[in-house]
C-alpha cells in the first residue's frame, strides 16, 4: 500500500483502530513471512517443512495456505501452528487463523512415495526436532536485567560457567515474566559442548504416552537419560499425573546420579505445587530456588528501548517512537512482559501504516480495547455455556457418545472454543477428552458451513456467543 493511501486510510479510521489495522495491512509480503519463519524455527525445520508451503489465500483475519500432502499438513498443524501464527501476526495483526490446504498437484502415487518419504524422516529426527527446540532469538544477549530478574539471570549465567554447581536451578516466577527465555538462553549457551535437552512439561508428557502406546519406552528413558543438561520448561504441568511424575522422578534422580545439570522452571516454588509427590518437591527444592517478580517501570522501559532497536536492526526500518509514548505504554501496562511487547508491537504496526511519529493520545485509542478488554474467554467458559445453553450435561457433551444431540453441541464448543479463544487446535482437541487436532478442524468446518447454510444454527452461535461476551 501506497503512503497516500495509508494516510487517507489514516485519517478515515483514526477512531475505529481496531478495523483500521485489518483493513491498512493489505497484503503480505509472503516472502518477508518465509524469511522470518527460518530465523524463528532454526534452518532444519524450515527447509524440511516450512519453505515448501505456499501462500494461496489471505483474507482479513485468516490466511490460507498450500501444502503438500495431509501428512505435512498434521504436521505442521500439531507442531508448529502457533509459533506460525505468531510470526504471521507481526507482519499482518488482524490475521487471526490459518488454514491448510493440500495441493494435489502430485497424482496418488506420488503422494503415498512422499508420505512413505516422510515416514522415513523416523523417530530420531523426529526426536531431534521435538526436543531441543531452541530458538535463537531468546539469549542473554537480549535478555534485559532489572531488579526483578537480576538473581534469576545471574544464577542462569552461573549454571553455564559451572555446570552441576547449582543442581538442580529452579527458576519460578508468574506467567510472561521471562522463564522459557531464560531457560532457552541457557540451553543456547551451553549446547556447543553439552547435549542439551529442552523441553515443556507438556510435551515430555506427549512423548511419555506416545511411548507407552508403542510400547517403546526403552528408548523414551535412554533418549532422556543421555543428556547432560536438561531442561524443563513449566513443571507445574505435571501436577495431578501420577504416571508422569513417577517417570519424571526417575529421570530426575538418574540425571542427577550421573552429574547431569537440570534445570526447571514453575509458575509457583517448589513447596507450591499442587498435587505433586513430596519426593519431587523436595527433590526440586534441593539445589538453588530463584524467583523472577514483576517488572519495574525502570525495566520495561529498557525492556522497550532493546525491543525497538531489534525491530529496526532485523527490518531495516526506522520506528519513531517518542520518549513520552514509551513511557506511557509502560506506565498503562500492568500486568507482565509478554503483554508489555504485545502492546508495543501494537503501536508499532499502527505507527507503521500511519508513517508518522504517532503522540500518547494516538496511543491511548490504539490501546483502548486492550485496557477494555477485561473480558477472558476460556475454553471452559465456552463448554459451560454451551452444554447449558442445550441444557445436557457437560461430562455428556465430552463424552466419546456420537449421538448428534452431543455431537453437535460439541462440535459447536470446539468451534468457538477456536474463534474466541487463542488456543491452537491440540489445546483445544486435549480440552476436549483429549481428542485430536483434526477432530478440532472437522468441528470447525462443519460449524463454518451449517452456520452459512443454516439459520437455526446461525442464531444459535450468535446467541451462545453474546451470552459469553456478556458474563
Ligand atoms: P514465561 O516463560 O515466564 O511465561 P517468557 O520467557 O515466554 O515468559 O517471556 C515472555 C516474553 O517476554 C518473551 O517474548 C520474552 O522474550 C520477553 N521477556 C521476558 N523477560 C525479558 C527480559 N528481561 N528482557 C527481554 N525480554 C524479556
Ligand atoms: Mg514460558
Amino acid at each position: 500500500m501506497r503512503i497516500s493511501q495509508k494516510i487517507n486510510c489514516m485519517e478515515k479510521n483514526i477512531k475505529k483502530q481496531t478495523v483500521y489495522v485489518s483493513e491498512e495491512e493489505k497484503t503480505l509480503n509472503w516472502e518477508n513471512v518465509q524469511e522470518s519463519f527460518k530465523k524463528t524455527f532454526g534452518s532444519e525445520i524450515y527447509t524440511s517443512w516450512l519453505q515448501k508451503i505456499s501462500l494461496i489465500k489471505e483474507y482479513n483475519d485468516y490466511l490460507i495456505l498450500g501444502v503438500p500432502t495431509r501428512f505435512f499438513r498434521d504436521w505442521i498443524v500439531s507442531r508448529y501452528l502457533d509459533k506460525m501464527l505468531e510470526q504471521v501476526k507481526s507482519f499482518k495483526l488482524s490475521l487471526n487463523r490459518i488454514e491448510f490446504k493440500i495441493i494435489e498437484e502430485n497424482k496418488q502415487d506420488q503422494e503415498i512415495i512422499k508420505i512413505n518419504e516422510l515416514s522415513k524422516v523416523t523417530e530420531i529426527r523426529d526426536s531431534i526436532l521435538n526436543y531441543n527446540r531452541l530458538n535463537p532469538n531468546l539469549n542473554f544477549k537480549n535478555f534485559i536485567q532489572g531488579k526483578s530478574n537480576d538473581i534469576a539471570l545471574s544464577y542462569s549465567k552461573k549454571v553455564c560457567e559451572h555446570v552441576s554447581r547449582y543442581n538442580p536451578l529452579y527458576i519460578c516466577g508468574g506467567v510472561g515474566l521471562g522463564k522459557t527465555h531464560l531457560l532457552n538462553a541457557i540451553g543456547l549457551e551451553l549446547q556447543s559442548e553439552n547435549n542439551v535437552m529442552f523441553i515443556s512439561a507438556e510435551r515430555f508428557m506427549y512423548h511419555f504416552i506416545k511411548s507407552i502406546k508403542k510400547n517403546d519406552m526403552v528408548n523414551f528413558k535412554d533418549f532422556f537419560r543421555k543428556s547432560s543438561v536438561f531442561i524443563i520448561d513449566d513443571i507445574q504441568f505435571i501436577s495431578g499425573k501420577e504416571s508422569l511424575q513417577e517417570e519424571f522422578f526417575h529421570t530426575f534422580n538418574s540425571l542427577m546420579d550421573k552429574g547431569s545439570q537440570i534445570i526447571i522452571s514453575s509458575d509457583r516454588s517448589p513447596t507450591k505445587l499442587d498435587r505433586v509427590q513430596d519426593r519431587i518437591k523436595s527433590r526440586l527444592a534441593g539445589g538453588l530456588v530463584v524467583d523472577i517478580e514483576t517488572p519495574d517501570l525502570d525495566l520495561k522501559l529498557k525492556i522497550i528501548k532493546n525491543k525497538v532497536e531489534e525491530i529496526q536492526n532485523q527490518f531495516k526500518e526506522n520506528i519513531n517512537l517518542s520518549e513520552d509514548v514509551m513511557n506511557y505504554i509502560v506506565a498503562e501496562s500492568k500486568t507482565n512482559i509478554r503483554d508489555l511487547i504485545g502492546i508495543l508491537n501494537r503501536v508499532i504496526a499502527f505507527s507503521r501504516v500511519h508513517n508518522k511519529v504517532l503522540n500518547v493520545i494516538d496511543c491511548k485509542n490504539i490501546l483502548k480495547d486492550i485496557f477494555n478488554q477485561t473480558k477472558v474467554i476460556t475454553v471452559d467458559k465456552i463448554q459451560n455455556v454451551v452444554s447449558n445453553y442445550f441444557n445436557i450435561a457437560l461430562s455428556e457433551m465430552l463424552s466419546q457418545r456420537r449421538s448428534r444431540p452431543l455431537a453437535r453441541p460439541r462440535q459447536i464448543a470446539m468451534y468457538l472454543a477456536k474463534k474466541m479463544t487463542s488456543r491452537s487446535l491440540p489445546e483445544i482437541g486435549r480440552r476436549f477428552a483429549n481428542r485430536d487436532h483434526t477432530t478440532v478442524i472437522h468441528a470447525v468446518k462443519t460449524i463454518n458451513r451449517l452456520s452459512e447454510q443454516d439459520d437455526e444454527m446461525k442464531k444459535n452461535i450468535n446467541q451462545i456467543r453474546s451470552l459469553l461476551l456478556e458474563q
